[in-house]
């Protein structure tokens, strides 16, 4: 390499050095460029060396500021570990790669540099680790001036039951009322001061379903939060003063585990009210129901937001609890997915066999309560 070409560039000392930060290691990319120029200067004499130059234009000069802007949008959010990031313009990385492919592409990148010491120079200040999965990712825009700050939200994993049939999982989008979703997430808001909230169900029960028994599994997700931790217990406890949704087993969670529970699939056990033409000969059509697969063709209920297609799915078993007034309460086991409206009902013939194809005779649903869900825990 030919120390001329180098210094014909104009560059800093510290873009000067950062060209062949691989070559040189052990020394800082400003150390190196000094290194250079004293070598240069013994043959060529002294130069100007900018301060800053076209390629860095004065940005590790700037440090304060952008702190000052982080500070300002930080506010009181609380965070544990955190992680810097930045934004350059194009033209300046392109301009960048071009210099230091000249000189074998050796070098550093100007934001990899400014990424780690800017990092140092805030844990100076703020004294938090750095993680991948960091709680507050900061961006330091060098086009705009600016710093973006992304907090990641909080997730909490629970088991809730639903002691109602009038309350849907989540919230409406054009509806109010209150949602599974909505009494948890008022609360959780209240407590972490978060931005929002969303509620990921291992799966859902419709909204005239009670959710009873071992509950169902969940996860809550607070957006934007200013308090990461609470107190599970108390959240615990002023969901559960609504009266109609219970919450418990709750813990701390994370992003992945969202895809975990909302993939599981388990059988599940419920009571339903049937009615309709009931006498005791019911018990035959329930019996035929022990271990077999129906074919079950998307309800006519769900076709506007489901692909209409035909599942098999399993039926363990359909016992009677009790026969009266032209009522029957039947207990039903059945793989993870049944629509069990339509397995009581046949829903025009989409469902076949139904209880009622077998029976003879139309039978309705009055009420449907999940009563138990067959996982491990
Ligand atoms: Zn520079």
């Amino acid at each position: 390499m030919d120390l001329k070409d180098i210094f014909d560039l104009n560059l800093c000392l510290r873009c000067t050095g950062r060209i062949f930060a691989g070559v040189d290691t052990g020394l800082t990319n400003e150390e190196r460029g000094k290194r250079l120029y004293f070598a240069y200067k013994s043959i060529y004499g002294e130069k100007d060396i900018p301060e800053t130059c076209y390629i860095c234009n004065g940005v590790f000069q700037r440090f304060d500021e952008f702190f000052n802007i982080l500070m300002s949008k930080i506010g009181d959010y609380e965070f544990g570990s955190i992680l810097v990031g930045s934004i350059f313009d194009d033209s300046i990385i392109e301009k960048e790669k071009d210099i230091q492919a000249r000189f074998g592409s050796k070098g550093e990148s100007i934001k990899k540099e400014f990424n780690r010491e800017f990092g140092k120079y805030l844990s100076n200040i703020i004294k938090r680790p750095f993680s991948k999965d960091a709680d507050l990712i900061i961006e330091v825009d060098t086009i705009y001036d600016n710093v973006n700050i992304i907090l990641k939200p909080v997730y909490i994993y629970g088991i809730y039951i639903k002691k109602s049939r009038d309350m849907s999982q989540t919230r409406w989008i054009h509806r109010t009322g209150d949602s599974v979703e909505s009494i948890i997430g008022k609360e959780l808001k209240a407590m972490t001061g978060c931005e929002n909230y969303y509620l990921h169900g291992a799966g859902r029960e419709d909204v005239d379903v009670m959710m009873l028994g071992n509950g169902r599994q969940f996860i809550i997700e607070a957006s934007n939060p200013k308090v990461r931790n609470i107190d599970l217990s108390e959240l615990q406890l002023r969901v559960n003063r609504s009266g109609t949704v219970f919450i418990y087993n709750l813990s701390y969670s994370s992003k992945s585990n969202v895809r975990k529970i909302k993939s599981e699939m388990h059988d599940k056990l419920y009571v339903a009210e049937v009615s309709g033409d009931i006498r005791n000969n019911i018990k035959n059509a329930c019996d035929y129901f022990n271990d077999i697969i129906i074919d079950q063709r998307t309800p006519l209920r769900v076709i506007n937001h489901r692909s209409d297609i035909v599942r098999h799915k399993k039926i363990n078993y359909i016992n009677i609890i009790s026969i009266m007034n032209e009522r029957a309460i039947l207990k039903i086991r059945a793989e993870a997915g049944t629509y069990i409206k339509e397995l009581v009902t046949g829903d025009n013939g989409r469902t076949n066999p139904s209880l009622s194809s077998v029976y003879g005779s139309g039978l309705q649903v009055s009420s449907l309560d999940v009563i138990k869900i067959y996982r491990d825990d």
